[in-house]
């Protein structure tokens, strides 16, 4: 019957304008009854919780295909504008509350599982994490998918299906510990696999010239991609957007039959493992060739199987001929970071060869396509690859990348002339994709002049004279700054790799390129994309990130959630973030006041239940929750936290019993965050926090005065309850190196007080939340290079309280481990590399005595909660509504599309 009512109600989706009956806890039990029934996944016995959890989320799907399909064929139907966003990092987190919190059948949901046995949250806790990213960068692609699909903007996400995820992170006396995480060991009801939606992906091979003049990339090695798509609902509306995972398998035919049945099973299944195993895992390790290899082809999986995808929706919905001049007008891509760099030169490769397209079009309409955002500033972090290895591995995809690096470079040429030639040279060394590599012939022939060239063998040797141009001002300091020679080289130095600078790739070939807060945003246009800046301002932009208030108030704080639409007089909050602002002006009044705290106390005993399950302390939930839990980094200095807290240990075992409770608030210091594999010195920061927890949690003198936990595997689920939770949070990078940061948002949305450097977004929520509601203290960016080279040069004198932490620590109070490359590395001494580069030692004063006003401010409890609600009154502009809506308008010119 429950089918025969399925089929009916398939009959008439509201595709046709006809409204679907709402469901109501009897049909929804009935729904997951089938489920339960006839969803092949678990044994009839029982109807235990992860079956449960399973026949739930099939009956939510249900209702998620319905909607799906309608906003997909609505889409189609219409012929819209659509924004592709590619991102090699998804962290969705579980989601079920969230599929049913946007359906608005929460009630429902949870009226119907009590009749069959069970309560929802208890269902809900059973599903995994779908944790296919790293950290801020792929939550920031969650929050937009889930604002896309609220504002009903035509968008679909595209990313990878890594079977394991990043990795599960287990704290041991050791430290951290990496496992696999194998998030889909008991299926994932959320995806649909499209068997029929698959493309193949080459890698290798050679690129053949044909006698009309085009090209042919043949050969090599091919794998297949399988479509996986996770429906995305929007909240109070039936638009559901899609995410579409990619998933490698061997190509057809690849199977070795003649081998497996000789006996060389090896040799038979070699090119299933080498497909499959593109997708194993999020950032496998690079070091060695074969990760390398490895990272190389997740990338171009993840542009090649997209943009065969996108052009394939285009082709289909703008019918014969196609006019491809069209493309930018119907689609925009916007690459999440470098990562998807590639889809610069696969859609061109792709327009060019395979649709025939002219470089002059394919170039034309993949710039007017393509977007970029940034999210680091940090040198290191901006990604490069060898060319040798591209060059082996996508051989015409290198071709495309120097048509591309000569177009520049003939740019540069028009724009600064060839006159001065220490000016060009300096101005290719900074904007040049290709690093390190002869110019073209083409391009060498401009630079010398007619009657030099008889003189000259190669431009290489050119000696430029003073006599011979006269720099301006400006240039004269360019000069300066590269440390210009008096022969101007455009050769290749022998002993530096040749690489592709991807970054620059992106900003050559997006027509946008945007920071993720006001500050960072400055320093791209200013510091890392200068020369680029200077020669197109028109492409920079901010967008400053936000995160979804869905998740991230309305369904993780419920309590918290409940007393915002009481004194705001309306649940209108959920989508219209602005009307948070009413909150501040009840934030003296005092019943306001006592729920405000009443919530955060609930959300305290949440939080202390969670820390004893998983890491056996006790903590008193009267105590303040003081929080950093983000990814293991120096730039974040959980160090200078780490160090913060051995002080505060210190100065109270120093202290009578009276004296220290007097000056001290009870603390509980938590910490979470994963550390790179490879990262050492993130693992080193683990353990010591890990010791510091061991020594301090169990020292009877201090007792609930302090404690400290490391919370494991730091993910989505683990934010949503901590954040709710917490009442101080620390964002406090070195700064100029954080570029937004999303979990301040969170925090303070949450009511929670941040402490902070004037770092990424934490300048504009202290604007927006008001200075006398944030702990601020720190160098600041414009600062950094200065101290930095004072700190290099010798003249930086410690603060006496730092060294005594430092010796403290070097006294082995916190166990055994060898501290010394730790603590070293904070003085810069031989061996340990850059001196106390994030600045930990500079800004430990500062940060010590701002935590001094914490604890002050936290002893009148009135003013501290005046300052929560003002966090949460003043974080209305942290929305990723709002972000998403200045993407649309301002990068993808693409429109809201209401399904009828
Ligand atoms: N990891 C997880 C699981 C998160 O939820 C977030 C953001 O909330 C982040 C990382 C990013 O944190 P941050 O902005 O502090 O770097």
């Amino acid at each position: 019957n429950i089918a025969s009512d399925r089929r009916q109600e398939l009959k008439d989706p509201s595709v046709n304008g006809e409204e679907t009956p709402e469901p109501d806890s009897a049909s929804i039990a009935a729904s997951i009854q089938y489920h339960a029934e006839f969803t092949p996944l678990f044994s009839p016995e029982h109807f235990d919780l992860p079956k449960a959890f399973v026949a739930t989320a099939e009956s939510v799907r249900d209702s998620l295909i319905i909607n799906w399909n309608a906003t997909y064929k609505y889409y189609e139907k219409m012929n819209v504008k659509q924004a592709y966003y590619l991102s090699m990092e998804y962290l969705q987190g579980r989601a079920l509350l969230n599929a049913i919190g946007n359906l608005e059948l929460s009630g429902a949901y949870a009226d119907a599982l009590r009749k069959l046995g069970h309560e929802l949250e208890n269902v809900a806790g059973h599903e995994p994490d779908a944790a296919l990213g790293n950290g801020g960068l792929g939550r920031l692609a969650s929050c937009f998918l889930d604002s896309l699909a609220t504002l009903n903007y035509p968008a679909w996400g595209y990313g990878l299906r890594y079977k394991y995820g990043l990795f599960k992170q287990l704290i041991t006396k050791d430290g951290q510990e990496e496992v696999a995480e194998n998030w889909l060991e008991m299926g994932n009801p959320w995806e649909i696999v499209r068997n029929d939606v698959s493309y193949s992906v080459k890698f290798y091979g050679e690129v053949i010239s044909k006698p009309d003049g085009s090209k042919e990339w043949i050969g090599g090695e091919n794998i297949t991609a399988v479509a996986y798509d996770v429906p995305i609902p929007g909240y109070k509306t039936k638009t559901t957007i899609n995410l579409r995972l990619w998933s490698t398998k061997v190509a057809p035919n690849e199977f070795d039959l003649r081998a497996y049945n000789d006996g060389d099973h090896a040799k038979a299944c070699a090119a299933l493992k080498n497909a499959e195993k593109i997708c194993y895992i999020l950032y496998p390790g690079d070091e060695s060739i074969e990760g390398k290899i490895l990272r190389l082809k997740q990338q171009y999986t993840l542009c090649s199987a997209s943009l065969q995808d996108i052009i394939a929706h285009f082709e289909k919905r703008s019918g014969k001929p196609v006019n491809w001049e069209k493309f930018p007008e119907k689609v925009a891509v916007q690459m999440n970071d470098t990562h998807p760099t590639l889809c610069i030169p696969e859609l061109i490769r792709i327009l060019i060869d395979l649709k025939g397209l002219s470089w002059k079009e394919s170039w034309d309409i993949t710039q007017r396509t393509v977007a970029y955002t940034n999210h680091t500033v940090l040198p290191e972090a901006l990604e490069k690859w060898s060319l040798d290895l591209l060059q082996e591995l996508l051989p015409r995809h290198v071709e495309i990348i120097r048509m591309i690096d000569e177009e520049l470079i003939r740019t540069i040429i028009a724009e600064y002339g060839t006159e001065n030639l220490d000016l060009l040279q300096h101005k290719l060394k900074q904007m040049r994709i290709l690093d390190n590599i002869e110019l073209p012939d083409s391009v060498l022939e401009l630079l010398v002049k007619p009657e030099e060239s008889s003189a000259v063998d190669s431009i290489e040797e050119v000696e430029v004279s003073d006599e011979e141009t006269e720099p301006t001002d400006e240039e004269q300091s360019e000069e300066q700054d590269t440390n210009a020679k008096d022969v101007v080289t455009f050769e290749p130095d022998p002993n530096l790799p040749k690489t592709v600078r991807m970054a620059n790739l992106c900003v050559v070939g997006g027509s946008a390129v945007n920071g993720v807060a006001e500050i960072h945003s400055e320093i791209v246009k200013n510091e890392v994309f200068n020369e680029f800046y200077k020669l197109w301002p028109e492409k920079f932009q901010n967008k400053t990130n936000g995160v979804t208030p869905r998740r991230w108030i309305r369904f993780c704080n419920p309590v918290l959630s409940e007393i915002i639409t009481k004194w705001t007089g309306t649940d209108d909050w959920v989508l219209n973030t602005e009307k948070l602002s009413t909150l501040a002006k009840f934030s003296d009044n005092e019943d306001l006041q006592s729920e405000w705290r009443e919530a955060k106390r609930i959300n305290k005993i949440k939080v202390a239940d969670f820390i004893k399950e998983k890491t056996g302390y006790i903590v008193n939930p009267d105590a303040m929750f003081d929080v950093q839990v983000k990814r293991m980094h120096e730039y974040k200095r959980q160090l200078l936290n780490i160090m913060g807290i051995v002080y505060r240990y210190k100065k109270m075992k120093e202290m009578s019993p009276e004296e220290r409770k007097a000056r001290y608030v009870p603390r509980v210091c938590i910490f979470g965050g994963k550390a790179f594999a490879t990262y050492v010195q993130a693992k080193r920061i683990v353990k010591f926090i890990t010791d510091v927890g061991t020594t301090v949690n169990h020292d009877a003198d201090i007792g609930d005065l302090l404690k400290v936990v490391f919370v494991p595997d730091y993910n989505v689920s683990v934010a949503e309850v901590l954040i709710p939770g917490s009442e101080l949070s620390q964002h406090i990078s070195t700064a100029g190196m954080e570029a937004s940061g999303t979990s301040n948002m969170k925090f303070a949305m949450n009511g929670c007080i941040l402490i902070g450097t004037l770092d990424g977004a934490n300048v504009e929520i202290r604007q927006e939340v008001g200075e006398d509601n944030f702990f601020l203290f720190g160098a600041e960016a414009h600062e950094i290079a200065g101290l930095r080279k004072e700190r290099a040069e010798g003249k930086f004198i410690p603060d006496p309280r730092f060294e005594e932490v430092k010796a403290f620590v070097r006294n082995g109070v916190f166990g055994n481990y060898n501290y010394e490359e730790l603590m070293g590395s904070l003085e810069g001494n031989e061996g340990y590399g850059r001196a106390d580069y994030f600045l930990v030692g500079k800004d430990f004063p500062g940060y010590v005595e701002c935590q001094e006003k914490v604890d002050e401010a936290y002893k009148d409890q009135k003013r501290w909660t005046k300052m929560s609600i003002l966090n949460t009154a003043g974080s209305y502009k942290f929305s990723s509504d709002r972000t998403i809506r200045e993407y649309a308008r301002d990068i993808w010119r693409i429109q809201p599309v209401l399904l009828p």
